[in-house]
Formats: structure tokens, C-alpha cells, sequence
């Protein structure tokens, strides 16, 4: 993709993150790899109010280059694509239900075989640090060890996929799941599915949505 389209692309996937109920305002950000670097939402902006020229390259070099500053999460957007070579897109959010739940502190376990969606038997929950850090990026790459998404206490989410299109798509139904064990959570204690059934359901992932 040529370097304008990149960026009326995350742009276009920072506002259906929105339209989708995924975040409100200006929470939450979105980013795409590109080449040495990637583009990435800036920093404290309504999507509404940004103009495909407003989206900020970084460099992986650190270099930075664009008419607005980028998102204060720059660096978990920089660390998780040097760390995840499959990243082709990240998508953070202050989704109502998955925020709330990231406000306990606690992993999701696997009480819905969904959960291994996501690469593992449970969602963890990354340690809360102050945005915008390296602590908070530090906590996130351990959470995300083996997986494409986590929680971040009090704070959100993070998910990301192999491009734009996943990225939203997986964001979606990891707030659905959120919702799913909330109101799980409300009937009673969850019931969760044995570590053997788990390990099947991520086998099959592995091959899942391919039509060849
Ligand atoms: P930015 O506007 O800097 O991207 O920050 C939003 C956010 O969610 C911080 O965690
Ligand atoms: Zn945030």
C-alpha cells in the first residue's frame, strides 16, 4: 500500500473502532506497519477532526515524521511490532466491558471456548503503569506473550492482527467476549471449560477461516 492510503486507512479504522462502540473519544488508538516503521493515530485528537495527513509515522529508528505529534502509546505500538512479527496492525481501546474488567486486575479465564481466539487458554491482564510509558509497554509484552490480545488493568485492551481489517474484526469480538463474561459473571461463579478442551481449540484456530 502506498504511504497516503496507509494513512486514510488507519484513519478509517480509527473511526470504525468508534462507530463500532469500541471506544469513545479521543481513547484509544490505532496503527499500521509499514515498511521501517508505522503509522499511527496522533495523540489527543478527535477522529472526526483528523484528516488522513494528521496520522504520524514512527520510525523503528525512533525518528518521528508528520505535522502532529503521535499517540502518547507510541512506544507499546513500537515494542509490540519489534517483538510480534506477525503484527500487522494494533488496535487499543477503552472498551466499555472489556475496560471494566481489566479494572479487576485479573486474567479471563477460559469459560467460553472463544477465549483461545486469541492464542491461549486465558486473556491476561497487564500490570497497571501510567500511560504512555515503558513500564505500561514492558507489562503489555508480557501479557501478550502468546497471544494477540490482553487486558490492560485499569485502563483497556489491546489486540492486534495481521492487518487493519483483523485487527478491528478481533477488537469486536474480544469486547463481545467481555460482555459474554460479565453477564456470565452475573449468574455466578463461571464454570470453565478442562486445559485438555483448550489446548484442542487453539489446535484448531491454527487453521481456522483458511478456504484452501
Ligand atoms: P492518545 O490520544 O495519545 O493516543 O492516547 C489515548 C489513550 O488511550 C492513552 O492510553
Ligand atoms: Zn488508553
Amino acid at each position: 500500500m502506498a504511504d497516503p492510503d496507509v494513512r486514510s486507512a488507519v484513519l478509517a479504522t480509527a473511526r470504525a473502532m468508534n462507530a463500532a462502540g469500541l471506544n469513545r473519544g479521543t481513547a484509544g488508538n490505532v496503527s499500521a506497519r509499514h515498511e521501517d516503521g508505522f503509522y499511527v493515530t496522533p495523540t489527543g485528537m478527535d477522529y472526526d477532526e483528523v484528516a488522513p495527513e494528521d496520522i504520524v509515522f514512527v520510525g523503528f529508528d525512533g525518528s518521528v515524521s508528520g505535522k502532529r505529534k503521535p499517540s502518547s502509546e507510541w512506544r507499546f505500538h513500537r515494542d509490540i511490532y519489534a517483538a510480534r512479527p506477525e503484527a500487522g496492525s494494533i488496535l487499543h481501546a477503552h472498551a466499555s466491558f472489556a475496560t471494566a474488567l481489566a479494572c479487576r486486575g485479573e486474567p479471563i479465564p477460559p469459560f467460553h471456548y472463544m477465549i483461545a481466539r486469541f492464542g491461549g487458554a486465558d486473556i491476561r491482564c497487564a500490570a497497571y503503569a501510567t500511560f504512555g510509558t515503558q513500564e505500561l509497554s514492558d507489562a503489555m509484552i508480557e501479557a501478550l506473550e502468546g497471544r494477540c490480545a490482553c487486558l490492560m488493568a485499569h485502563h483497556g485492551m489491546v489486540v492486534f492482527g495481521g492487518d487493519m481489517k483483523q485487527a478491528l474484526a478481533l477488537a469486536v469480538e474480544f469486547e463481545a467476549l467481555c460482555e459474554q463474561y460479565w453477564r456470565v459473571l452475573a449468574l455466578g461463579p463461571a464454570k470453565l471449560l478442562p486445559a485438555d478442551e483448550m489446548q484442542r481449540v487453539i489446535g484448531k484456530f491454527a487453521g481456522y477461516g483458511r478456504q484452501d
